[in-house]
């Protein structure tokens, strides 16, 4: 068997660093090593700062037309490469290859979008705020800015960052997650290719060392951090202790309520794409089936024979509707949470721990395999329901009404995505206004916004003040600074000492 190395990629040139720590990557469908990451050190980390921080003075004068030309030409590469980078994403994360092409294409909004930037920096201008004085506020670049990403999107995720965050005049350091770090070194050649000055992308592989050496690092101005809860917590608050800006999105439990009035075999379609599309390995997969009045036994029995007859298959099959799950630590930690389920007295109605890897594929009978497990009558107080599984559980639990519902879901930690299937505006209309959750979906069951709207949730799903990509996004990666200039001929003569006003 074959392995490939994969390397940091910093000042334009792909470099293997100076650490002598390294893991294996896998295809978690075979559950063979296809790769081996270096792992950086601080000295590495410190590298790429390095090279950003020297690229930055350039970049950031560069005209945001020409920055944005940039984008652009990336932008036509990024849709050659595609399904290139669509390949890479299922070998190492195991998702299937048309849900791949999918992240990308998500991703992709983000670049179409960053190729706005002249637009989105234009300042507000006023004109006589004083007789002979005008007032105008600017937006300009961080700096060096820093990306930390999780496995489950190791395009999508990057790709909510960088692109804004290079349009807007920094430069980038990008942390991928070490379980499916080749796509970032795609990335990384495509835009070079695209004429991006080297320094201002770079990429560092590595795991909680880097991580720390990046929030130490004094000329690492802001960070973004996508993963999970208790990591997003240390990130934001270590940040904030070195005066950084910190975004840090973190985990979730995302619930999709069903009315009684909702088109239930489309709630159902939605459930099942929505909890074991991906694996469940998706911040905004649907966990939690919150199923109203007199709606469940139906729901749960439609649920249980789609959930018996999914596609578990190698992703690169075409007719795959779900892979395999990224880690044998993960497929450990999943059957753990679903022993914890029945230990807890939730009714287990299909039982993913059962799935027989045979059906597969060929080769693949080591892969990390798990068929979708379905619970049913789960309670507030159960673990199950309690903690992110991130992986193809679904939790169904059953509530009389539409207010029970809600604050149900309002007292959860997480708040991230929520869904509600309902054929009612009143209802619609009432749920969006008191739901306490960032990303709400009316018949939508993972309503990530697009790319010009901005993606983040809210509790302790967030650390931070901006939502990722969008105008939250501009605003996160750069400062707003503020002129007011008048010229001598509207100048009084004398000294001043009362605070000016509008004259
Ligand atoms: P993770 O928190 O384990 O890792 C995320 C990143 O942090 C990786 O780059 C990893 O190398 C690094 N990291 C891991 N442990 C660290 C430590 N102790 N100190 C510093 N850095 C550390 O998350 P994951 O397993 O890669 O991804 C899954 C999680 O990400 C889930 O909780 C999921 O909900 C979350 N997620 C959230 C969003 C969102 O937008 N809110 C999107 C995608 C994924």
């Amino acid at each position: 068997m074959t392995t490939t190395t994969i390397n940091h990629f910093i000042n334009g040139q792909i470099s293997q660093g100076s650490s002598c720590r390294s893991q294996n990557v896998f295809n978690p469908a075979t559950g063979n090593v296809t790769g081996n990451v270096v792992l950086a050190s601080a000295h590495d980390v410190d590298s790429a700062v390095q090279a950003a921080k020297a690229a930055f003075p350039t970049w950031a004068d560069t005209p945001p037309i020409r920055r944005a030309r940039v984008m652009f030409k990336f932008l036509e590469l990024l849709n050659a490469h595609k399904d290139a980078l669509a390949e890479a994403i299922t070998k190492e994360h195991g998702k299937v290859f048309t849900d791949a092409q999918g992240e990308v294409a998500r991703g992709i909004d983000v670049v179409e979008f960053a190729c706005g930037i002249p637009q989105l920096l234009k300042g507000d201008y006023t004109e006589q705020v004083s007789t002979g004085i005008d007032n105008w506020t600017m937006r300009q670049p961080l700096g060096v800015v820093a990306g930390i990403t999780p496995f489950n999107f190791p395009v999508m995720v990057p790709m909510w960052m960088f692109p804004v965050a290079i349009a807007a005049g920094n430069t980038f350091v990008l942390k991928p997650s070490p379980l499916d770090p080749s796509a970032s070194l795609m990335i990384a050649d495509l835009l070079k290719q695209a004429g991006l000055p080297d320094g201002v992308f770079n990429v560092v592989q590595g795991d909680k060392d880097s991580v720390e050496a990046l929030i130490d690092h004094p000329d690492v101005k802001a960070l973004s951090f996508v993963g999970s809860t208790p990591i997003a917590n240390l990130i934001y608050e270590r940040g904030a202790k070195h005066g950084k800006r910190v975004q840090a999105l973190g985990g979730a439990k995302n619930h999709m309520v069903v009315m009684p009035d909702a088109n239930l075999d489309k709630a159902v379609d939605a459930l099942i794409g929505a909890a074991y599309g991906s694996a469940g390995e998706r911040c905004m997969a649907i966990s939690v089936a919150v199923l109203v009045g007199d709606v469940a036994d139906g729901v749960v029995a439609q649920l249980a024979e789609r959930a018996k007859a999914l596609k578990v298959k190698d992703g690169m099959q075409l007719d795959a509707e779900m892979g395999p799950i990224v880690t044998r630590q993960a497929h450990e930690r999943i059957t753990g949470y679903i022993n914890k389920g029945v230990e807890e007295g939730a009714h287990l109605v299909v039982d993913g721990r059962e799935f027989d890897a045979a059906q597969t594929g060929d080769g693949c009978a080591e892969g990390f395999w798990m068929g979708g497990t379905l619970f049913d009558h789960v309670t507030p107080e159960m673990t199950i329901y309690k903690e992110e599984i991130f992986g193809p559980v679904l939790a169904c639990i059953r509530v009389p009404d539409i207010p029970t519902a809600i604050q149900l879901i309002n007292d959860h930690e997480f708040g991230n995505g929520v869904s509600c299937f309902t054929e009612s505006g009143s209802v619609a209309r009432e749920f969006g206004r008191r739901i306490q959750v960032g990303m709400v979906g009316i018949n939508v069951p993972i309503p990530v916004p697009m790319a010009w709207h901005g993606f983040g949730g809210w509790k302790r799903s967030l650390f931070g003040d901006t939502h990722a990509y969008g105008e939250e996004g501009v605003r996160f990666y750069t400062k707003q600074k503020s002129i007011m200039q008048r010229w001598s001929d509207s100048i009084d003569s004398g000294a001043e000492f009362v605070m000016p006003t509008a004259k």
